[in-house]
């Protein structure tokens, strides 16, 4: 029978290692927040393959809206011939994106090629080039996501300079040290010394910075940067691949940020494990680029489109909005209670469901427990949790668990990882 260490074997010698890993687990089937590997080994997914899963493994109405759409057709190309999925589920978004007034989306694949066409959209309506991005940021693995990106090592390390006309600013992070203020003058700055306001196309934020370690961003801050968009006709891009479909407890996190970006990517759970992704944003803004401009072969499968609707309507008929609320609010209590006994966890934080917990050594801020928190992770496999670290520091472990989770099974998971750090910390 298989074996992790065989296939593990395996993929070594036939996948180049630059293709990460963070558990050496083969993967063999999945059903909600329980994954199984080729061993038979039973684990609790508190990682929902990196924020996709919000609505589980293999929600039994996404697998039958897959199943009935695999029935009619699986691809023409919508740029071909269209089908009603794609333009359904345009509608959809467009009916849950924020902001009061018409709007169009656009569907691709990934996440990366969503930040994509929003940055072309961006230069197309604007006539400009440039693009702001934060410290920390993380939009992609193609080139130009790649440089919005705010992380060289892994990211880019060894692929040499990547394209021009990016500016860094700095996210604000109080923990950290980066108040909101010298996040708003690091751009000031950048307008003094990089580049006039006049030649950048679009500042682009993750509304929770997601790889960079589950920061916040407060209400004010994302105003204030909506005002400096609109006093020198920058476009502000909310970047939602991993914020969106609920994860924040709203299905867009600007929607309870009290701000309407200009164009917002989405991408991972909102296909409830299919590929699919987009840009929508205000109908005139969105038709900036000329017909044949945007699009791509596999843009908007009918395979992934059908998914997409079914997670859609799941999230209403169980409505995972108050649940993601409830969820987060349970495992902020969880992760309180596990910290009242170590102090090494110097943060709990979260928005929805998008939750975190930070290590510093001797719960001294200026010390990154990057050591611990790897240890915690594979000690937390050994007992069968599936846990993901984040951040600049790698010191931040991060939840992204089905919503679907039943409680039972959370409180478990929240007790192997209490167990963790009582042998560990
Ligand atoms: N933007 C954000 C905010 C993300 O979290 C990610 C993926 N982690 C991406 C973009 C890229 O998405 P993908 O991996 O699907 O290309």
């Amino acid at each position: 029978s298989k074996t992790n260490a065989a296939l593990l074997q395996r993929r070594a010698a036939a996948v180049p290692r630059g293709v990460g890993q963070t558990h050496p687990v083969v993967a063999e089937r999945a059903e909600n927040a329980t994954v199984w590997d080729v061993e038979g080994r039973e684990y609790i997914d508190f990682a929902g393959g990196i924020a996709v899963l919000n609505t589980g493994h293999l929600h039994p109405q996404v697998v039958a809206a897959v199943q009935e759409q695999l029935t009619k057709l699986s691809h023409t190309c919508f740029q071909v011939l269209a089908y009603e999925p794609y333009i359904e589920l345009c509608e959809e978004i467009n009916k849950r994106l924020p902001g009061d007034f018409a709007k169009k989306t656009l569907l691709v694949t990934s996440g990366s090629e969503a930040v994509e066409n929003a940055v072309k959209i961006a230069r197309a309506v604007t006539g400009r080039a440039g693009v702001i991005a934060f410290t920390g940021a993380y939009h992609g693995r193609t080139l130009m996501t790649l440089g919005l990106t705010g992380k060289v090592v892994p990211y880019s390390a060894g692929m040499g300079l990547m394209p021009g006309g990016i500016f860094r600013a700095l996210a604000p992070c109080a923990l950290h040290g980066v108040s909101e203020d010298d996040s708003i003058a690091s751009i000031e700055r950048i307008f003094k010394n990089d580049a006039q306001p006049r030649d950048i196309a679009a500042i682009i934020i993750e509304p929770v910075q997601g790889e960079g370690g589950f920061y916040v961003n407060s209400p004010a801050f994302m105003k204030r940067l909506r005002a400096l968009c609109d006093e020198h006709g920058i476009l502000l891009i909310a970047d939602e691949v991993q914020t969106g479909a609920g994860r924040t407890g709203t299905f867009f996190a600007t929607e309870q940020l009290g701000v309407v970006p200009d164009l917002t990517t989405f991408a991972k759970s909102v296909g409830g494990g299919f590929p699919i992704s987009g840009v929508g944003g205000k109908a005139e803004l969105m038709d900036a680029i000329v017909p044949g401009g945007l699009g791509g072969t596999y843009a908007g499968s009918p395979i992934a489109c059908a998914a997409a609707l079914a997670v859609l309507k799941v999230f209403e008929q169980e409505k995972l909005l108050e649940r993601s609320n409830d969820l987060g609010e349970k495992l902020k209590a969880g992760l309180r209670e596990i910290q009242s006994r170590h102090p090494v966890i110097g943060d709990v934080r979260g928005l929805g469901s998008m939750v975190a917990i930070e290590l510093f050594e001797g719960g001294d801020l200026h010390k990154p427990a990057a050591e611990l928190v790897g240890k915690v992770v594979v000690r937390a496999r050994e007992k069968g949790l599936i846990l993901l670290s984040c951040g600049t520091y790698y010191n931040v472990i991060r939840f992204l668990m089905p919503l679907t989770i039943p409680d039972a099974q959370l409180q478990k998971g929240l007790a192997i990882l209490a167990e963790c750090f009582d042998e560990l910390a």
